[in-house]
């Protein structure tokens, strides 16, 4: 249990409230910052302002997924309050006091080095990651269907990077009917691709695969369909860019040849924020329980 473990939960959207009942659950004690507007109360949490918050009795700090602004703001779905974490807080905090975050940003990295703090960016672990393909595997399915007027099964699909949502978006369009093409770097990765009934090319040779495309789904977090790619693949095909900002789609040129192409970031949070909020509350669980109930400060 975590009981009388001071939480402070800074800012986020609707997952939170997974995470919130959760540590509920385990006995903490929650202190909400920028929830002033959440119709909702909760045993063992209070709704506070920033100010109002004893740094030096905090023993963990949550963060939203998206961590921090460039200027240390968090974003506040529940409230209008600007709410902004400084390295001057962090000083004040408990040296064992660690930060979650779903990933990180320069100026958390920044200000949590000169607090002397450290960071647990949720999404770069495998588990989250994984867990987390399974919504956002929802949300594209959802958005190719409202974007396009063939269906899915025999559709011509290509998916960029087997990565782990790469993986996922690949078995469910495979199992859906569709003729899948996976583009990756990493000859093991297309071994396995092939293992699982899908054609495989090496990414170098992506201009060459893209002239019968029609549904182009791309995770790669880095620019892979170029304006040289575009100019290859057919005007009337969909794009569907999940990775990162910016992307990995050269957006200007693809509007520019008549293909429409979306960048869609937090597909999880839109389409499942429960399960997406639950993905979370369970690993913050495990990593406060260990944690604590080892006494130390293990991460
Ligand atoms: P991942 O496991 O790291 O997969 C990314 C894939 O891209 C890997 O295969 C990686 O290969 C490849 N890659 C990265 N940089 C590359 C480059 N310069 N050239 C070629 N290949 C490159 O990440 P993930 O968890 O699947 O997530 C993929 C992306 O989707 C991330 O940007 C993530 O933030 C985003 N995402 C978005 C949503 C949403 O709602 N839109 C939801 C989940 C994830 P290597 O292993 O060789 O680097």
């Amino acid at each position: 249990m975590l009981t009388d473990r001071h939480i402070v939960i800074l800012g986020g959207d609707a997952r939170q409230i997974e995470v919130i009942n959760k540590l509920v659950a385990l006995d903490a004690r929650l202190s909400l910052v920028g929830f002033d507007q959440l119709d909702r109360n909760f045993n063992g949490a209070i709704k506070v302002n920033m100010d109002e918050v004893q740094a030096d009795a905090v023993d963990s700090l949550i963060l939203p997924v998206s961590g921090t602004d460039k200027k240390g703001f968090v974003e506040t779905t529940f409230s209008n309050e600007n709410v902004q974490l400084t390295a001057e807080w962090l000083e004040k905090t408990p040296e064992h006091c660690t930060i979650y975050s779903g990933i990180s940003t320069d100026y958390l990295d920044k200000a949590a080095v000169e607090a002397g703090r450290s960071v647990v960016r949720l999404f770069e672990r495998d588990d989250v990651a994984i867990y987390n393909s399974i919504p956002t595997v929802e949300g594209t399915l959802m958005m190719v269907i409202q974007n396009t007027d063939i269906t899915i099964h025999n559709a011509q699909v290509m998916i960029l990077g087997l990565g782990r949502t790469g993986m996922s978006l690949t078995r469910a369009f495979h199992a859906l009917g569709a003729h899948v093409k996976v583009g990756d770097r990493h000859p093991e990765h297309l071994a396995r691709a092939q293992e699982m009934g899908v054609q495989t090319f090496y990414l170098t040779d992506l201009e060459n695969q893209v002239q019968d495309n029609e549904i182009c789904i791309n995770t790669i977090p880095a620019l892979v369909l170029t304006s040289k790619v575009l100019s290859r693949m057919p005007s009337g095909s969909f794009i569907l860019d999940v990775a990162s900002l910016p992307g990995g789609t050269d957006f200007r040129y693809a509007k520019k040849r008549g293909i429409k192409a979306m960048i869609t970031p937090g597909l999880p949070g839109l389409v499942a924020p429960k399960t997406a909020g639950r993905i979370i509350a369970n690993v913050m669980a495990e990593l406060l329980l260990e944690k604590f109930n080892k006494g130390g400060n293990p991460i």
